[in-house]
């Protein structure tokens, strides 16, 4: 691979793979390529990056350093070079392995629906995973936040986001919408309304399920997790969501009997009470989902989600923790990991040192969980929620806790970097 166009620092290593296990094998002074981000990005990744420098020296004494190298992508690269999405920056994510972005303005026209996507898709990081929970003294509009602990993995590479669409009236859609009327003995499309339907098709696998609710459930077993949730709308699309479902159960069976038991055989075999240590493996319709985790928070801890409703729950959840200035996540494949917060580029806020860098910190925090660089993720993770109980923050949680200090994005980060 040619990375003549990104500066990579001399003392950095590359990551490596233990082929055994699919885990990261990180050296002392490894590269972790990012991407600085649209919009915002400018005041959040520096942020993250200084906080995480700080919190690495403290935990390990200096004796483990990260060598950041700036990959190009989104407006600014555009405007320099006329590339969305340089091929260098997929290289580099690819070869270093491990990898953090900041976000990244959605180029309208031009051939590319996201760049987001286009990551995720050309890296195949099929599980988009964003847990969701409660640090202490954050805002919050329901009255027991802490009861949110979850974690969701969201498939990241088909269903709407394989992006299979025709606009209304073009020749695309006609055709596709007579193929369907006339030899698949569609009804539902009415003559009248033929030239003014858009079509969208999803599509959903049985290997791309499988290996998304393997991550999910391989997760539960790991962390000791009491159930994994598969969310889906099968009762309304029965060979796409409701087929989700059932190669959920699939998996579970063929590849983790002796540690998951599904919730029709706790009922039916176990009197109703899941045998210790077992994970209980259990569906929920989507729309039932998005009360459930209002009502019976505490009842899910992992949920593994087709990609549309993932996207939907996740927001959801993580409104009843903090919001968007909070929210963070990873995009996970089997061999490479890009992590970035839930939030977009917020262009009003760009340049303005005012943004809250907490959600892609936290992102960052996941990956350092994911180096297995666990004392430098508990350092930060401490810090912000004391910085949090202190009221220190930034003006989006300042405007909603009474007697905050608001404070700008580089002074919150510094504020953690005080509490490590
Ligand atoms: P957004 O950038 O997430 O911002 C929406 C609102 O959320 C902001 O106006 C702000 O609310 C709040 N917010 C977001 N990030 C925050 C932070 N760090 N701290 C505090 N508040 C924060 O969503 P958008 O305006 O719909 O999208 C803007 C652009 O970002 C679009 O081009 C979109 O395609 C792109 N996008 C990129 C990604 C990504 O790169 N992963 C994800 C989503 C969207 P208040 O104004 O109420 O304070």
């Amino acid at each position: 691979m040619n990375f003549d166009r990104i500066s990579i620092p001399a003392h950095g290593q590359r990551i490596g793979l233990d082929e055994a296990t699919g885990r990261p094998v990180v050296p002392d002074q490894p590269v972790i390529p990012y991407i600085l981000g649209d919009g915002i990005g400018v005041d959040v990744t520096p942020a993250m990056i200084r906080v995480i420098d700080a919190a690495v020296a403290k935990a390990y004494d200096g004796a483990r350093r990260i060598a950041w190298v700036e990959l190009p992508a989104g407006e600014r690269s555009f405007q320099a070079t006329g590339e969305w999405l340089p091929q260098v920056t997929l290289d580099a994510f690819q070869h270093f392995r491990v990898g953090i972005k900041g976000p990244l303005t959605t180029p309208i026209g031009g051939g590319i629906r996201s760049l987001n996507v286009a990551i995720r898709q050309t890296l195949d990081l099929y599980a988009n995973v964003r847990p969701v929970y409660y640090i202490q003294g954050l805002p919050s509009p329901v009255r027991h936040p802490e009861h949110m602990d979850m974690i969701l993995f969201r498939e990241a590479t088909e269903d709407v986001y394989a992006g299979i669409e025709w606009q209304a009236g073009t020749p695309e859609a006609d055709k596709i919408i007579r193929f369907l009327r006339q030899e698949m003995g569609v009804t539902a499309i009415a003559e009248d309304d033929a030239a003014g339907t858009g079509i969208g098709i999803k599509p959903i696998s049985q290997r791309k399920t499988r290996r998304l609710v393997r991550k999910a459930i391989a997760y539960a077993v790991a962390k000791g997790k009491a159930s994994v949730t598969l969310v889906h709308k099968g009762n309304i699309m029965k060979f796409t969501e409701g087929a989700f479902r059932d190669w959920g159960y699939q998996e579970a069976r063929e590849n983790f009997s002796a540690q998951t038991v599904s919730e029709q055989e706790v009922a039916a075999q176990h009197g109703g009470q899941a045998p210790a240590g077992k994970v209980v493996i259990n569906d929920r319709i989507a729309d039932n989902m998005l009360q459930q985790i209002l009502t019976r928070t505490t009842d899910y801890q992992v949920l593994a989600l087709p990609n549309l409703n993932g996207d939907y729950l996740s927001d959801a959840a993580a409104a009843q923790v903090g919001g968007l200035g909070i929210a963070h996540g990873g995009n996970i494949g089997d061999e490479v990991a890009v992590f970035e917060a839930v939030h977009g580029t917020a262009p009003k806020y760009a340049g303005l040192d005012k943004a809250n860098p907490s959600a892609l910190l936290l992102s960052g925090v996941m990956m350092l969980d994911h180096m297995d660089w666990d004392d430098a993720a508990l350092l930060i993770r401490q810090a912000i929620g004391r910085a949090i109980t202190d009221k220190m923050v930034t003006y989006d949680l300042a405007r909603q806790l009474e007697g905050a200090t608001e404070l700008s994005c580089s002074a919150f980060a510094q504020a953690v970097i005080d509490r490590l």
